[in-house]
């Protein structure tokens, strides 16, 4: 090998090596985020064959489950934080011997593949609570889904009782500043800053921020809707941003800081289409998108109360009373 055959072989090495570097770089997996004080208050103390199930991973025995017969109107939540999971409407006797759904409530359940790689685990998407697993293409309901749950896995709450717990998605520029205010209120248990609305799954924030997932930041409220009524949340997000920017909030560019309600449910739907109307009404111009909520990204650990562990005060955020 001479000199010049040298001195390319090292060149072609160093390439490779910092391609390797540049590749892991890219495809970084974000880490869960740190369990954090707020949220480990919210989570109900479990028993022994509880544990058993929603921490190990583990299964109740076919046919014995508490709801595997329920027939009652209502909303199954979540036995560790509270949090709806299904409705009742949704329900279906699969004759497997477990709870069986056929829908879940937009952005209430997390999909990840078994390690085996043939069934896909469902877990709780705020608590992280095995729920059981999900299976598609049974030919079981028109919808073609069987989410197979565990009842020890879940609770129930009556049609026309309250819930306890509920959740709200408000995308209104950068998520620093949006969570900032809304975190504030009293009846907000809990807030986490990520990515709805877009394409690609999980995505970094450096995706994000090129423009090109389709995401928008996005702000998940935990609320108390016994203290806070969602008409007050979405009354809050008006009075924090700008809702008359296309794409856009101040200094921040780009769709991914485009101003979106995102919805759960109907009553959501209907209150924040009530809301822009009543802008309208008043004479404002709102670019605010109203959409059915999908799958939510909690973006990456550092994003987290912002301005709660840096201080001061977001630059791009500030509250004006609109409504009267
Ligand atoms: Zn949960």
């Amino acid at each position: 090998m001479n000199r010049t055959s040298l001195f390319l072989s090292a060149g072609i090495l160093g390439l490779m090596v910092l391609g390797v570097l540049f590749g892991m770089g890219i495809q970084q997996k974000k880490e869960d985020p740190v369990p954090d004080e707020k949220k480990m208050k919210l989570l109900k103390d479990l028993t022994q064959e509880e544990k058993r199930v929603i921490l190990q991973r583990g299964t109740e025995r076919p046919y014995t489950g508490k709801y595997y017969q329920h027939r009652e109107e209502g909303t199954y939540t979540c036995k560790r934080c509270g949090l709806p999971l299904y409705r009742s409407k949704d329900k279906f006797d699969s004759g497997c011997g477990w709870p069986s759904f056929d829908d879940e409530i937009p952005a209430a359940v997390k999909r990840t593949p078994d390690p085996d790689g043939i069934r896909t685990e469902i877990t709780c998407s705020y608590c992280g609570a095995h729920l059981g697993h999900v299976f598609a293409g049974e030919g079981l309901t028109e919808k073609n889904i069987r989410h197979c749950v565990n009842s020890i896995s879940m609770d129930f709450v009556p049609a026309g009782e309250p819930l306890a717990r509920n959740r709200a998605y408000f995308a209104g520029g950068c998520f620093w500043g949006v969570e900032y205010h809304l975190q504030k209120r009293e009846g907000v248990l809990d807030v986490r800053s990520g990515y709805m609305g877009g394409e690609v799954p999980d995505p970094s924030y450096r995706q994000v921020s090129s423009g090109n997932t389709g995401h928008a930041e996005t702000v998940e409220v935990i609320y108390d809707p016994r203290t806070v009524r969602y008409e007050d949340l979405a009354k809050l997000f008006f009075e924090i941003h700008d809702f008359s920017q296309l794409n856009r909030q101040g200094p921040d560019v780009g769709e991914q800081y485009r101003s979106e309600i995102f919805t759960t449910d109907d009553r959501q739907q209907q209150m924040a289409r009530r809301l822009i109307e009543q802008l309208k009404d008043q004479g404002y111009d709102v670019k605010t998108r109203l959409t059915p909520a999908g799958p939510f990204y909690p973006a990456e650990d550092y994003h987290q109360d912002y301005y709660f562990k840096k201080g001061g005060a977001p630059y791009c955020h500030r509250y004006r009373k609109i409504f009267k």
